[in-house]
């Protein structure tokens, strides 16, 4: 039952000039204008209210992009009914029939959608060019395909039978309806979460960021003229902490899936602790959370690289990926070297708005964000235990920018060294060439989280010492590379600690949690 699909989309390269750039700039631009309106959809209708909550652009926040219609509480019961009302026949169809749906969801976002998509994430989540690509299109379809896939794989992995006995396994969606709670920061994550548990039979509930409806509208479309069946997902713009204790209170309640902060993430398990006696079965819980991913450089490591993945790993996308490189470790004798490369490297990137796609940096997601890294770099200007090496402009006078920034701690206990700060600031912590082994140990223990982490050595051996002591402080560990860009049916992504329930993303792993197996056996 092996579906031939998976293999990573072609990335577009969008060259200056070409076709792809021309035609993606132009939907932008037009969109841009456009005054959208975006209703949530609940069993396949487009539901308006009289709540219309105006959304700006991070790169421009007194541009009126148009709005988008607010819920309230009777809209999440109607949505939990529509899943529910839903479950019989979604449940009861062949996979055959889920996998073409998904199939031509990819498709038509790798083709017809994929400006739109791209667009919608460039001007709503002020994402640039490429950063959009890898993200809204090749990202989202390779989650698709590849999750397709698996579930075929899965589904023929049956135990053994002996004569006269025939012992199978029934891969059952899970009793009930399913929660999807999404992130603003990938397009991708957001269409993975509702549509892989989706696609092993479930019915969602899928409430994205408010920060990425323009984005999720478009997600939507997509999978409505794929096919998708009224009451299989449903998308609401809700408050989210009343959402959540309204779902997670339901006794039908099956599954959350979900992406976001640890702080969220903690909240809602709490509030799922409390209603456990209400529930009709144990709910599965997926989670990927923070991130305070550190880039561990060895003195034999080769400058230009770590330099690179310092620049790339920080500051692509604002630093707004769980993954971001945010703290790096470099021995003293390298140090000099590293900063030369990096603010020459540095003094090349243009921030701006994603419309001109040389801009490389553009906004960051809004005014809570941009206080926040702004907070961060007033106090280390004022520190004994840290300076500015370079960077640290802030910018709100038409949007959200903050230039990248780099801070030098000679503490490694200091704020920025530790926390998780989800913006374009990256902390360097200079160490002793002799201490390598001491700082491995402050690698692992100044943090709590796991979620990504590179070493840069050009010694077998230092590898593997870092290796070793660093085995629970990354769920992505990454030699001579940043730990930002993990691609679907390549590295499986996500941590443990603070970070997660490391139910590893585009994986056979993760879509295990989704199904309730029955085990049966037969005699004959
Ligand atoms: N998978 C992404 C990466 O490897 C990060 C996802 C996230 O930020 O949640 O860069």
């Amino acid at each position: 039952s092996q579906v031939p699909f998976a293999v990573n989309e072609p990335v577009r390269t969008y060259e200056p000039g070409s076709e792809e750039v021309k035609s993606l700039i132009a939907t932008y631009k037009k969109m841009w204008k456009e005054k959208v309106e975006i209703p949530m959809v609940i069993n396949g209708k487009e539901i308006k209210t009289a709540d219309k909550v105006v959304m700006n652009s991070p790169q421009d926040h007194q541009h009126n992009l148009g709005f988008y219609h607010k819920g309230d509480m009777s809209h999440v019961d109607d949505a939990i009914n529509s899943a529910l009302a839903a479950r019989e026949k979604w449940n009861n169809l062949g996979w055959e029939h889920r996998a073409a749906i998904f199939l031509k969801a990819a498709d038509l976002i790798a083709g017809p959608y994929r400006d739109r998509l791209n667009a919608a994430t460039m001007i709503a989540q002020s994402k640039n060019v490429h950063q959009a690509e890898i993200d809204a299109a090749c990202e989202f379809i390779d989650f698709l395909r590849f999750n397709i896939e698996f579930m075929t794989e899965m589904y023929s992995e049956q135990p053994v039978s002996d004569s006269g006995i025939w012992n199978r396994s029934e891969y059952r969606p899970l009793e009930g309806f399913c929660f999807a709670v999404t992130p603003f920061n990938f397009t991708a994550i957001a269409g993975n979460l509702p549509t892989c548990m989706a696609m092993m039979g479930n019915v969602v509930v899928w409430k994205p960021s408010d920060k990425q409806i323009y984005s999720a509208k478009v997600i939507m479309e997509a999978l409505i003229e794929a096919g998708l069946p009224a009451g299989v997902i449903n998308m609401i713009f809700t408050d989210g902490k009343e959402t959540a204790e309204k779902v997670l209170a339901h006794p039908d309640f099956a599954g959350l899936h979900f992406t976001g902060s640890t702080k969220v993430f903690q909240n809602l398990w709490k509030m799922m602790g409390d209603n456990i006696h209400t529930y009709k079965t144990y709910p599965r819980i997926v989670g990927e959370t923070g991130g305070k991913d550190f880039i561990m450089v060895h003195p034999s490591a080769n400058v230009e690289a770590v330099a690179t993945a310092m620049v790339r790993g920080a500051f692509e996308y604002q630093g707004q990926k769980c993954s971001a490189a945010s703290r790096a470790y470099v021995p003293q004798s390298l140090w000099n070297e590293v900063k030369e490369v990096m603010i020459a490297q540095m003094k090349t990137i243009k921030m701006g708005s994603p419309e001109d796609p040389s801009n490389f940096v553009n906004a960051v997601i809004d005014k809570n964000s941009f206080e926040k890294c702004k907070g961060y770099i007033e106090r280390a200007e004022k520190s004994s235990d840290a300076k500015i090496v370079i960077g640290g402009k802030c910018n709100d006078s038409k949007g959200w920018f903050v230039e990248p920034t780099v801070i030098e701690a000679s503490n490694p206990r200091y704020e920025s060294v530790c926390e998780e700060i989800f913006g374009p600031i990256i902390s360097v912590y200079v160490y002793e060439d002799k201490d390598w082994t001491a700082t491995l140990k402050l690698v692992d223990e100044t943090s709590p989280y796991s979620l990504t982490g590179a070493i840069f050595s050009q010694d077998r051996y230092a590898i593997d010492e870092a290796y070793k002591a660093l085995e629970n402080a990354a769920g992505n560990f990454y030699i001579n590379d940043k730990p930002t860009g993990a691609v679907v049916g390549q590295q499986p992504f996500g941590g443990a600690r603070a970070s997660g329930t490391n139910d590893k993303a585009g994986s056979k792993m993760n879509l295990l949690r989704w199904v309730s197996v029955r085990s049966i056996k037969e005699t004959f």
